[in-house]
């Protein structure tokens, strides 16, 4: 016992001079880094380089392929990485020839896995036959929700034919902005959006620390630009935020068979 009390001493001893000494070299390394700052010379190029970290290296797709680092939401090969919205069951949306489509009466699909700050690469396409209406039936109407709450819209725009408010053609933050240009093309082709995406920030007590925010390329086309967000999408009424956390990408299945293709993200 008491042999085990003077091994005890000793080690307290030990821990004591090396936590004594890690001290000394804190105190001396953030002295030299001050002290590195304060000599430096501004007349000279070397003052302004900085050279760590490096940034982590991605490899790029050819075209819209995925980078090494995204993760693919869609391949054209499974619909593994989706369930249902309104239950988490499997996807019931049509999948063939490489595309998955919305199956009319069976709602929105939306991702496993939930995601906040991403860049996010989606390509669709509006049903050939879809009808320059107001009417929401078949006239296109779909969207990109990030995080389930905030929608990227999709509808049929097509040179601005449809009779519909411009704050909810393709490529607006649906009811909040109208985007600042029209780069829709035709029923029956594909379009790419490229967002990216801010989530917002709460506060402990829920409260609303700072918005969220989107820039949108539409078809390579700048159509928002860091646009702040103003809450949650409401067809009637005005936005506003609700706490929340990371969530899924959602995708809207609202009476029109829109169909997906090549969709991947990346966290940012
Ligand atoms: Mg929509």
């Amino acid at each position: 016992m008491k042999h085990f009390a003077l091994c005890n001493k000793k080690l307290n001893t030990i821990m004591k001079k090396i936590l004594t000494i890690c001290f000394g070299f804190a105190i001396l390394s953030s002295h030299a880094q001050k002290e590195s700052v304060f000599k430096k010379d501004f007349t000279k190029p070397e003052a302004t380089e900085v050279w760590e970290p490096k940034p982590k290296i991605v490899t790029p797709g050819m075209g819209t392929a995925p980078p090494s680092d995204a993760i693919v939401l869609f391949d054209g090969k499974s619909m593994d990485k989706w369930v249902m919205a309104k239950d988490e069951s499997p996807s019931r949306w049509v999948l063939d020839k490489g595309v998955m489509t919305v199956k009319l009466g069976e709602g929105e699909l939306q991702t496993k896995q939930k995601f906040g700050d991403c860049q996010l690469h989606v390509e669709f396409k509006i049903p050939a036959d879809a009808k320059n209406s107001a009417n929401r039936n078949n006239a296109g109407n779909s969207g990109v929700f990030l995080q389930e709450r905030y929608e990227v819209q999709i509808f049929n725009s097509y040179q601005n034919e449809t009779p519909l408010y411009a704050n909810g053609q393709t490529g607006s933050i649906y009811k909040q902005v109208i985007p600042m240009a029209n780069a829709s093309s035709k029923p029956g082709e594909w379009d790419a959006f490229d967002i990216y995406y801010t989530a917002p920030r709460f506060r402990d007590n829920g409260s609303l620390e700072k918005p969220a925010f989107i820039t949108l390329v539409h078809n390579g086309v700048l159509t928002l630009h860091h646009f702040e967000i103003h809450g949650t999408i409401q067809y009637i009424g005005i936005p506003k935020y609700e706490l929340h956390d990371k969530a899924s990408v959602r995708l809207q299945g609202h009476g029109s068979a829109v169909s997906f293709r090549n969709i991947w993200i990346r966290e940012i």
